[in-house]
């Protein structure tokens, strides 16, 4: 039987990047090596293999944007169909990796495994963590146990689900999980360990399918702080389709930003600048047209309602899209 290949798909990041000698940590260049010469610097890698090879760009993620993961999304959906692929690896830098990760979840229909990995150190650095990542996110890709499972990101020896997923140190390489429901499994003796499943909507189950290059509805995020200048959300609200609000705490809005809100008629999602929790509704929500983000930080909420906005929705359809995906 023909062994299924892994496709790696290089995007750019720290895992990429080179710095000014083996001491350079902070200091580098995101996105300088190609996705060959990142597989060629991992001894055993090719134990796992047949693999195949695209580089879809060789950017630090901070330039990661709406335009490219439509791209990257259609690329993934193609890759995914072939017979000859048995799972996807996408290397990608730390800073956005949830976002793109979540936006993956949401966007790519397949059940075979697609894995996310980067580093915090450059390629250069002592101690570079890429190599071993890119390897441990290839077993992944590999293990039975990933299949199904939806977009996971692997990093630092810990598998974590797209959805829950964040970046949570500036520069720990033990930096991604969630801070409160833990990591969903890890890679031990060259293969993946789940221990749980994502139980919302994802991949294969989405309802959002992504037609040729769409451009998505722009949705703006307002986090807010005390003494917020409250000009900035009408600012923000005007460029935008949709609006998430990162509230205090429990979603908390202060009067006057809820005076604000009320003269906004886009959807709006009350989220938390905290980032972590969930934020139920309470009895003024729906007399405000606001709707809770759930768990999701307001990154998410974000991407969640950009998807949902490719067409116009009522407010109980994005209340359900909420609680599902
Ligand atoms: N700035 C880098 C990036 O996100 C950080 C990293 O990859 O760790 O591309």
């Amino acid at each position: 039987m023909n062994v299924k290949k892994i496709m790696i798909i290089g995007t750019g990041g720290t895992i990429a990047g080179t710095g000014n000698g083996a001491s350079a940590l902070t200091e580098y260049r995101a996105g300088s090596i190609g996705v060959q010469e990142l597989m060629q610097a991992v001894p055993t890698l090719e134990g796992y293999g047949p693999f195949e090879s695209i580089q879809f760009s060789n950017i630090d993620s901070s330039e990661m944007s709406p335009y490219r993961w439509v791209r990257l999304a259609l690329l993934v959906n193609e890759v995914a169909e072939r017979d000859d692929i048995g799972g996807i690896v996408i290397t990608h830098g730390t800073d956005t990796m949830e976002e793109t990760a979540y936006f993956l979840q949401l966007t790519v229909h397949t059940k075979k495994p697609v894995v996310m990995t980067g580093s915090m150190r450059p390629a250069t650095a002592l101690s570079a963590d890429g190599p071993v990542n890119l390897l441990q996110a290839v077993q992944v890709a590999r293990s039975e146990s990933a299949k199904g499972q939806g977009v996971l990101v692997v990093m630092n020896g810990y598998i974590d689900s797209a959805r829950e997923v964040a970046k949570l140190h500036t520069t720990d390489v033990g930096t991604f999980g969630n801070a409160q429901l833990g990591h969903m499994g890890c890679v031990q003796n060259g293969r993946g360990y789940l221990y749980y499943a994502p139980c919302r909507t994802h991949t294969k189950d989405s309802e959002f399918i992504l037609r040729e290059e769409v451009e998505l509805p722009p949705i703006g995020i307002v986090n807010l702080y005390a003494g917020l200048d409250l000009d900035v959300i009408d600012f923000i609200a005007q460029r935008s389709k949709g609006l998430i609000i990162g509230g205090f705490g429990h979603g908390t809005l202060p009067q006057s930003v809820r005076e604000v809100l009320k003269k906004i008629t886009i959807p709006k999602v009350r989220s938390s600048r905290i980032g972590n929790g969930i934020v139920s509704s309470n009895s003024s929500d729906a007399k405000e047209g606001l709707i809770v983000s759930d768990s999701l930080s307001p990154v998410k909420a974000r991407i969640l309602l950009m998807l949902a906005l490719q067409r116009e929705r009522s407010r109980e359809d994005l209340e359900r899209i909420f609680a599902s995906y």
